[in-house]
């Protein structure tokens, strides 16, 4: 479960250069030693923590609580989650004993201009996540200089080169998880008993806003019920 190293060309900026080092620096180190670095130390109160409490949010969500509970956590509440997955939120969040979570919503006036009906996502979901997500995010953000993901390799695409540290331009991102494995996963949870998103007995294994997310068939990808009629994978926060 260690980090992948990114190289950088000689023209790096300092932030790059100060991203290279830290997962340099935590190449061998667990999550929870990334955590403690990044959370109390490197980044000391500039870092926040973005979760979806989805389908496997409990994990990262449980360790960043060990380390320090007052971390402020994100929530994106777009108004279009599951009901199971705000009441997930509430417990969650109270069982861990996370004392900051954040829940974000969309600008209003946003909503209103461009989203008025509220049926968006059925013409172009990109605008959509933009609006419910991507620039919610970018303002919750700002103050911070860095953030967290729960992003994991096997979860494919850019992600399966991810160092423990990076630097998008913006913010710096930590990726504590990244090389954790989905049984690495599976043993932490059951391990902590952790409680699980409702919805993942009913089989979805990835969870996101209830009009872009559908349940999966048996040997499908866990993520093949996210956008599923629609070439869109992501849902932008992550597009830097
Ligand atoms: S996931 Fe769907 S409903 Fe949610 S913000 Fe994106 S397009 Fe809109």
């Amino acid at each position: 479960m260690t980090a992948t190293v990114l190289q950088f060309s000689p023209q790096a900026s300092a932030e790059e250069e100060r991203a290279r080092a830290l997962s340099l620096e935590m190449a061998e180190a667990s999550a929870q030693e990334i955590l403690k670095r990044t959370l109390t130390d490197e980044f000391v109160n500039e870092i926040a923590l973005v979760s979806s409490f989805g389908a496997e949010s409990a994990v990262l969500l449980h360790l960043a609580a060990q380390v320090s509970p007052d971390v402020p956590v994100i929530f994106l509440d777009t108004g279009k989650h599951f009901a199971q997955t705000l009441s997930y939120r509430r417990k969650l969040a109270s069982q861990l004993g996370l004392t900051n979570v954040r829940d974000i919503h969309p600008n209003k006036e946003h909503l209103g201009a461009e989203d008025p009906a509220g049926d968006l996502f059925r013409r172009d979901a990109n605008a959509c996540c933009d609006l419910r997500k991507v620039r919610p995010l970018r303002g919750a953000l700002d103050g911070f200089s860095a953030w967290v993901t729960g992003r994991k390799a096997f979860q494919g695409g850019e992600r399966v080169h991810l160092p423990a540290v990076e630097w998008n331009g913006r913010h710096f991102k930590v990726n504590p998880i990244v090389r954790w494995s989905r049984d690495d996963l599976t043993s932490y949870i059951e391990e902590h008993a952790l409680p699980a998103h409702p919805l993942v007995e009913q089989g979805f294994p990835s969870i996101g806003c209830w009009p872009c997310t559908r349940a999966v068939e048996e040997g499908e990808d866990v993520r093949a019920g996210r956008w599923s009629d629609n070439v869109k994978t992501e849902c932008g926060i992550h597009t830097d």
